[in-house]
């Protein structure tokens, strides 16, 4: 894998720059490697000093939720060694591979910090790192729906006496051991980080939760449940929403007793409006033996104590707020009206936004067959797409 300094602005006709892909996570690797493979220049941009940056920062008994074959890139598979459920740090290696298998070409420790249109309307200029502008034929933004961590500023908050993290913070559980911990949503990363604080011996650990998760086993009758997303993705939504209900019903414990409803919505609906479903890390047992308490949702601080929606007041030593992330690309290229209301792309794939031609976006969605399956397939659109657009 090349490190160089990138290469300085090129010639102005349009075929002669590279397409600069923004983001060397699987999204941009799996965008450079199509590109690469359809005789089109790449140069990835990664601000890290490393690829993969954002698999790096996972905490250690993270496992993948995709089965293997459903987290391989294009044109690479997975080893058998990563086992079925893959850890993090395989899915390191696996990208360190796939770069080097496909010798990509990738610039680290280069953040873009804003696109903009070329002057000529030929391409697209990318202000970076240390003052560079490079000019490029098409663009592809792969920076990651997880990009900017959320946290809801709660009011009081300032006064928490506690030790208060994001969940993109947690790394293991070791230094909770024998501590109160609140972890604060229901979602993939809390109820993951749960239900680890819990297994590792944790005093106290409570989950607290506004919207009940949709909580499925990895699999169903031996079918991995993201298989079953993949087959269900041109149903319609209401029908999905049935079938899940059941299968729900049939394999998951009601866990009311336990403090953890059943969601009040079907689980396509709420995964249409961006609320993946939760593939169970060990949380339903951790619930069942009491290890994890579900709690209601958090309101706001009062006197440095937690107030929960109910009106209880807790004293946790430590708060991990797992509340999500927002993809931040406002600074990146609000100013282009490419944006939604929710700061999402208003095209993706093979598309790009009627006003912006030649920017391609990948890695935005989270389908119920995993983003890491979407990618893949965005990547191809991507390739084709560049290939007319030049
Ligand atoms: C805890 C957790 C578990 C997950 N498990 C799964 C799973 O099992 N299956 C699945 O399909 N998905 C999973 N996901 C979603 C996962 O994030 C994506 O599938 C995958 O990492 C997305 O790849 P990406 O390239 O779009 O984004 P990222 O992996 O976030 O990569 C984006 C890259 O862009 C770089 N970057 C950002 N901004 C700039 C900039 N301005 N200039 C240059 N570089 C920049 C970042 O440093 C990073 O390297 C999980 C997410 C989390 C948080």
């Amino acid at each position: 894998m090349p490190h160089a300094t990138p290469p300085a602005p090129a010639p102005r006709r349009t075929a002669d720059r590279p397409v600069y892909v923004i983001g060397a996570g699987p999204g941009g690797l799996a965008a450079a490697r199509s590109l690469r493979a359809a005789g089109i220049r790449a140069v990835v941009l990664e601000r890290s000093t490393d690829i993969a940056a954002s698999w790096r920062r996972h905490y250690e008994r993270l496992r993948l939720h995709s089965p293997r074959r459903l987290a391989a890139l294009p044109g690479l598979r997975m080893p058998r060694r990563s086992g079925r459920r893959v850890s993090p740090g395989d899915m390191v290696r696996y990208l360190e591979k796939y770069a080097d298998h496909h010798d990509l070409e990738i610039v680290t420790g280069v953040e873009v910090d804003r696109v903009d249109r070329a002057p000529d309307d030929s391409g697209w200029l990318l202000h970076a790192t240390g003052g560079r502008v490079l000019a490029a034929s098409a663009v592809v933004v792969a920076t990651g729906r997880h990009r900017t961590p959320r946290l809801p500023g709660w009011e009081g908050q300032e006064e928490f006496h506690g030790e208060l993290l994001h969940s993109s913070g947690y790394r293991e559980a070791a230094p909770y051991r024998d501590r109160e911990v609140l972890v604060v949503g229901a979602g993939g990363s809390g109820a993951g980080i749960a239900a680890d604080l819990a297994a590792a011996g944790a005093d106290k650990v409570r989950l607290a939760v506004r919207t009940p998760p949709h909580l499925l086993r990895r699999s169903l009758l031996g079918v991995p449940v993201q298989r079953a997303g993949v087959l269900c993705r041109r149903l319609p939504v209401p029908l999905v929403d049935r079938l899940a209900a059941v299968l729900v019903r049939l394999s998951v414990p009601n866990l009311t007793e336990y403090g953890l409803a059943r969601p009040p919505r079907g689980l396509a609906t709420r995964a249409r409006q961006g609320a993946a479903p939760v593939l169970d890390p060990g949380l339903i047992r951790a619930v069942r033996k009491r290890r994890v308490e579900p709690v209601a949702a958090v309101e706001s601080f009062d006197g440095g104590k937690v107030l929960l929606a109910d009106g209880t007041l807790l004293a946790p030593e430590v708060l991990i707020a797992a509340t999500g992330y927002r993809p931040g690309l406002e600074e990146l290229l609000g100013h282009l009206g490419v944006l939604d209301a929710h700061g999402l792309p208003t095209a993706r794939g093979g598309r790009s936004p009627a006003n912006a031609p030649g920017l391609f976006f990948t890695g935005y969605t989270a389908p119920l067959g995993g983003t890491l399956r979407e990618i893949g397939r965005e990547s191809r659109k991507i390739a084709k797409a560049i290939r007319r657009h030049l």
